[in-house]
């Protein structure tokens, strides 16, 4: 069959097609598909290899504070401390196990979440245009592209409306180059062939047909050794800022360590060998190997949480910055509305139409305004207005199951079920009158046109768009009245127009038709504006409202009519029914008049992208942290210019998904809100964790310094039971916390301020006061235990149980930040706290029964009467906390109402 081509640019497009054996009007049949897929193999990349496990285990050991570690390991076996040398080096083990295992379950979840975005493309089978995932292309399939469209394979043209595409992931140009089937000189380079497009490039602008000349890793990209960049690495500022933290931490450690080793030797008296051991204690006391795992695996269950809610997160930072989002730039149509669009009124020049029906359905009356059914064919004037509706249109009807549903733009769907109910079937109306140009509507320009052969021999040119387009070339001037009126009850408006009768002559482009229709060249006639419904979500009201109340204001951004706009935006709780701005004030407004004018308007209509970017950046100019939706290709810079750029899932391109940090698989407005809830959960919980293990460390820390500061002729703990603490505690509680559900209330309180540092002064007080609480506490125990005869080992058992029981007691504090822990609550919730909290307390009763134990940690068994001060240090560390959350309560922390009030945005609030 189809030896492969090798240069089909040079080519005539129908040679190119006899070669692959494939007709362009009915494309490859399934069976044909099927074959070619087994000899071609599928229409991927080769991915770039994950590293070998084991290099990815070894990573484990690269970080600063293992190197510690294993420095101190080496030094204890110098002094010959076997058992000591052992047990670091077997945490150390531990640690990278723990940490090679968790790293590879977020690495699964991030690649989950990666196939959640594979692409699809539109192509020809058996004569039917369908959407197949685009890794299932074969050599002879017939793809259509339109702006937007990421192009899935190397594909020789064989037809083009305008198309423009942007070939800088291969060639580095960043202008589009135009594209169209006729054949180019064999010697030209890739960057020449304007009659191809080439596989991971992106459709600009127009329209593309092509046929696939080569899939997988022979396109031109795949010749190249590019590889598929997905969802991107798996760091985040905050997690660079913790890794910083880390490194200055250890900096100070060693810093401390030699003072700890002069102070001791010199000052204290200690053999130079109980003095390093202490440095050792210090260095491991002071280190939380836990930490950096647990961070990732909070943000990885984070963003699995998300895509769960449909809301998929294709750049980790992202999921922090929904946390301090306070600006949410919303389209209307299919975001906040649903997208289900039905034609409800006519508007002719003699009066106004009613029109009834269900849905999609093709059923349906047309009344007239006393409410009186009429038959459309009946009225001429409906005659023509039912042929643009159906034939100035590029979306098509179909009924699977019994259920009709649109292909294409709801908008065009909705035409398509007037034409019907005004007695013109959409697949006749095509057949009869063949279509003849086209030019398709674009955001930016606001309408389309289309010319159409009639049976007898005639042309029409159908055209179609916002009235403000239309109706001046038209030369229609006194309607305004009556669109102003049918916008301000919601309708979407769409003027129908024609010239019926065209010049015969050349072939038309689409150039020709916008040239044409602009200069008015056939006199155009106004058959009459349509009224779309598009009822709002909802679910979408709500999450308005929520967003509000969590201190997020919402912009609504439409390419819609002003009144329509504003009429929507106020059944949704945006914009109180102000006036709306327009696109074109956005335009003209200097920097400075648009950052003060946007302060007063929450809807903005007729706008298109350009306007979008110009928003965000006056919007970020007053400090907002901004999430921007979009669909369209245009959007793309507005997107990556916004703090949180979301992508629409279903409606959107390819283009758009690509500058985006956020894809929502449903469209839906809602989700945003939840990413945002979800976000601020996942910030908390990080928050929570850091705020958990450092006092540990702390603590410990504190100990050894006191021990040597205080000349104590026995340790409260040695290096490897602190070594212990820190793994036990780390892999069981602090991992817990990652599971924390959403605090409630977290949607009443204002965003997190963007420059708020993570470790703030409150974080670091609490750390601060809880080490210094728990080591005087454990210090004090172990002089207590000593004073009352008991072994040093044993007041050493003690010693562990009490950090140990310190840290169980404050894990409950810890899983709320301000609201009270105090009640049943705080141990439901999260099963994974009980599950931990159990693990832990077996392993304690091993750790202070068990003989192994005792040998490995020099620990003995504890008497009952032991256990109650080991109990009370942590009851009191409790009691103190929850006294410090209450006394934060009464200064106004985590109570939603305050946050509500003072950080709502609104305009209204504002100026009020
Ligand atoms: P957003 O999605 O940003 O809320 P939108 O989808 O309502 O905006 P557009 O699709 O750009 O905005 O539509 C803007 C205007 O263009 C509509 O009000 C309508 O008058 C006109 N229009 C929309 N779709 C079509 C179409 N398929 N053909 C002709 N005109 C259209």
């Amino acid at each position: 069959m189809n030896a492969p081509l090798s240069t089909p640019h040079s080519l005539p497009p129908e040679r190119v097609l006899a070669a692959l054996e494939v007709d362009p009007e009915v494309g490859l049949t399934s069976d044909e598909v099927d074959r070619r897929l087994a000899e071609h193999g599928p229409n991927e990349l080769p991915e770039e290899a994950p590293p070998h496990p084991l290099i990815r285990f070894l990573g484990q050991f690269h970080n600063v504070l293992i190197y510690v570690l294993l420095a101190a390991a080496v030094f204890t076996a110098a002094l010959e401390e076997w058992i000591d040398s052992g047990v670091i080096l077997l945490v150390v083990l531990v640690n990278a196990i723990v940490g090679f295992i968790q790293e590879g379950k977020a690495a699964q979840a991030l690649a989950g979440i990666r196939s959640l975005l594979s692409p699809t493309a539109r192509v020809f089978r058996d004569g039917e245009e369908v959407e197949v995932d685009a890794i299932q292309l074969v050599p002879g399939d017939v793809v259509l592209l339109e702006s937007g469209d990421r192009v899935p394979a190397d594909l020789r043209i064989i037809a083009a409306v305008q198309a423009r595409v942007e070939e800088a992931i291969l060639t580095g140009e960043s202008v589009p180059v135009e594209k169209k089937p006729a054949p180019v000189a064999e010697a030209a380079l890739p960057a020449d062939q304007t009659s191809m497009a080439f596989s991971g490039t992106l459709i600009a602008a127009g329209r593309l047909t092509g046929v696939v000349t080569a899939t997988g890793a022979r396109t031109e990209i795949g010749r190249i050794g590019k590889m598929v960049s997905g969802v991107e690495g798996v760091t985040t500022p905050l997690l660079r800022q913790i890794d910083q933290f880390g490194r200055q931490l250890s900096l100070a450690i060693v810093g401390a360590a030699v003072l700890v080793f002069l102070v001791g030797w010199q000052l204290r008296g200690m053999a130079p060998g109980d003095a390093f051991m202490a440095v050792v204690a210090l260095a491991v006391a002071a280190i939380p190997e836990g930490l950096p795992a647990i961070l990732t695996i909070t943000l990885a269950l984070g963003v699995q949480r998300m895509a769960s809610q449909n809301a998929i997160v294709r750049r980790l930072p992202a999921v922090e910055t929904l946390g301090s989002v306070n600006v949410i730039c919303t389209d209307k149509t299919g975001t906040l509305t649903r997208n289900e669009m039905a034609v409800e009124r006519i508007l002719l020049p003699g009066g106004d139409l009613m029109v009834q029906g269900e849905g999609y359905e093709a059923a349906g009356q047309v009344l007239d305004a006393q409410g009186q059914p009429i038959d459309p064919k009946d009225e001429p004037a409906l005659e023509a207005l039912a042929r643009v509706a159906v034939l100035c249109n590029e979306a098509s009807l179909r009924t699977v199951d019994g259920v009709r549903s649109v292909q294409g733009d709801p908008t065009e769907g909705a035409l398509l079920v007037l034409g019907e109910r005004l007695g013109l079937a959409p697949r006749e109306a095509r057949r009869t009158y063949r279509r003849e140009a086209l030019l398709p509507f674009e955001s930016e320009r606001r309408w389309m046109a289309t010319v159409h052969r009639h049976p007898s021999g005639a042309r029409e040119l159908l055209l179609k768009g916002a009235p403000e387009q239309i109706l001046p070339l038209c030369g229609v001037s006194d309607w305004e009245g009556r669109t102003d009126a049918a916008a301000g009850d919601g309708y979407r408006l769409l003027a129908l127009a024609h010239a019926p009768d065209l010049p015969d002559g050349a072939e038309v482009s689409a150039d020709d038709l916008e040239r044409w229709v602009l200069s008015e060249a056939p006199p155009l006639t106004l058959l009459g504006v349509v009224a779309i419904m598009d009822p709002p979500r909802t679910e979408a009201a709500e999450a308005v409202a929520q967003c509000q109340a969590a201190g997020i204001r919402v912009i609504m951004i439409t390419g819609d009519h002003a009144h329509t706009a504003r009429s929507i935006g106020a059944r949704l709780g945006i914009g109180d029914g102000a006036r709306a701005l327009q696109g074109h004030e956005v335009e003209e407004a200097d920097d400075e008049t648009l950052r003060d004018v946007l302060a007063h308007h929450d809807v903005i209509a007729r706008a298109g992208p350009g306007h979008k970017l110009r928003i965000v950046q006056a919007l970020q100019a007053e400090g907002a942290v901004c999430a921007m939706t979009g669909d369209g290709v245009n959007d793309a810079p507005a997107l990556k210019q916004a703090d949180i750029g979301v992508a629409m899932g279903i409606k959107g391109t390819e283009a758009a998904k690509g500058a985006s940090e956020m894809v929502l698989a449903d469209d839906n407005f809602a989700t945003i809100e939840r990413a945002v809830e979800e976000g601020r959960t996942v910030y908390d919980n990080l928050k929570k964790t850091i705020l958990f293990i450092l006092p540990t460390n702390g603590a410990e820390a504190l100990i050894v310094l006191a021990g040597v500061a205080l000349a104590l002729s026995e340790f409260p703990i040695t290096p490897v039971q602190i070594l212990w603490v820190n793994m036990i505690t780390a892999v069981t509680l602090a991992l817990a916390l990652a599971f924390e559900p959403t605090e409630p209330g977290i949607m009443a309180r204002p965003p997190r301020r963007a420059e708020e540092p993570f470790l703030s002064r409150f974080l670091l007080r609490r750390i601060l006061y809880v080490s210094v609480l728990v080591s005087a506490a454990c210090i004090l125990l172990f002089q207590w235990q000593l004073d009352r005869g008991a072994s040093p080992a044993y007041a050493r058992t003690t010693v562990v149980n009490a950090l140990v029981a310190a840290q169980l007691w404050y894990l409950f504090t810890c899983r709320f930040q301000w609201r009270s822990s105090v009640g049943l609550h705080a141990l439901v919730g999260n099963r994974a706290v009980l599950v931990a909290s159990g693990t832990l307390i077996l392993f304690q009763l091993g750790f202070t029964y068990l003989p192994l134990f005792h040998t490995l940690f020099t620990t003995e068994p504890l008497g009952l009467l032991s256990w109650i001060p080991v109990l009370a240090v942590g009851l009191l560390l409790y009691g103190v906390v929850e006294l410090e959350k209450a006394w934060g309560r009464r200064r106004g922390h985590g109570h939603g109402a305050r946050g509500a009030t003072d950080a709502r945005h609104s305009p209204s609030h504002r100026n009020g």
